[in-house]
């Protein structure tokens, strides 16, 4: 018997971070191809309070995007929602959610997935380096993105903290918050873009009328 025949491989978490404005079924796909390529117990999805570039203004209260994530991920046993970030007051930095959850997942390797056009400005985020010690980063692209842009931004990180943001193609991701919203404004359909929960709390809501 080898010497780590009987060794548990560590529990992998996934950490899905977004402002979910509205949440969609681009992001429920690649949260389950993260899970299921990097093999994960759960993923949890954080609604992000205020996102550190945003402001209150630009987003829906946190409140109806926190609900809208509940009701999208209640189908998948291995998804869940933490309201973490919601309730934390000031931006949202990520790296006091890592942190958090470090706290609570003692001992799991975390993997912080979000798009790929945020990861690019990872270099100005809050504690950069710790943040990359504590969790690998999953930037999810969509379709004909180019991650050359990606890596020209990346390369005045070290080697080993390059080796710690992986990518992946998640061709639903052509479905986005922003269009979902437009769509709403101009009265046109969003059906099979969202979960149905998601889009009968959207119309009862009135969100993104104006
Ligand atoms: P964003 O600028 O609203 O989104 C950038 C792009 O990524 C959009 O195309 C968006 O599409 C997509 N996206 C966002 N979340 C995604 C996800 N989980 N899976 C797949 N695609 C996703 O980005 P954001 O939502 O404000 O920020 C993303 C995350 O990074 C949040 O958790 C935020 O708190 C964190 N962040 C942290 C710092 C920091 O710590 N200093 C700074 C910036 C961002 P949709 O519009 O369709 O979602």
């Amino acid at each position: 018997m080898g010497a780590h025949a009987n060794r548990k491989a560590t529990k992998r978490i996934g950490l899905m971070g977004g402002t979910f404005d509205p949440i969609h079924h681009g992001h429920l796909v690649a949260a389950e191809e993260a899970r299921y390529q990097f093999g994960m117990e759960k993923v949890i999805f954080i609604p992000a309070g205020i996102p550190p570039h945003k402001t209150r203004k630009d987003i829906s209260p946190p409140h109806h995007r926190l609900e809208m994530t509940v009701r999208a991920v209640a189908t998948n046993p291995s998804f869940a929602v933490s309201d973490l970030e919601i309730h934390r007051e000031g931006p949202s930095y990520t790296i006091d959610t890592v942190r958090a959850m470090q706290e609570m997942y003692c001992g799991w390797e975390l993997f912080f997935i979000t798009g790929a056009d945020a990861v690019l400005e990872i270099l100005t985020w809050k504690n950069v380096n710790e943040l990359l010690q504590k969790c690998c980063f999953i930037a999810a692209t969509r379709p004909g993105y180019r991650l050359g842009s990606l890596d020209r931004k990346l390369g005045d990180l070290p080697p080993a903290s390059v080796a710690r943001i992986k990518t992946l193609e998640v061709p639903a991701l052509a479905i986005s918050s922003t269009d979902i919203r437009r769509r709403v404004r101009e009265g046109r359909p969003i059906k099979y873009l969202l979960p149905k929960a998601v889009e009968e709390y959207i119309y009862q809501h009135s969100l993104y009328r104006s």
